[in-house]
């Protein structure tokens, strides 16, 4: 299990997500920017926006997810 913060994955709060993968630690911080986004919270939908001008080009977009993965990878295991 390891833990990141919404801010550590393009979001914009210390909310905590444990996963044992990637792959779920992204969905985690997806739903709830998801959740973040329906309520109108302003600084979630800045990083939104932040991420969506990210999108638009695909390679930037595999970097950072690259780069996210292996920030991941490199936590240590919790217990
Ligand atoms: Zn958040």
């Amino acid at each position: 299990m390891k833990t990141m913060t919404c801010k550590q994955l393009g979001g914009a709060c210390d909310k905590e997500f444990h996963a044992n993968s990637f792959d779920e630690m992204a969905q985690l911080s997806k739903n709830h920017g998801m959740e973040m986004f329906q309520q109108g919270d302003e600084e979630h939908l800045e990083a939104m926006n932040k991420m969506k001008e990210l999108m638009k080009s695909p390679d930037a977009m595999k970097d950072w997810f690259e780069n996210k993965r292996k920030e991941f990878e490199a936590i240590p295991e919790e217990k």
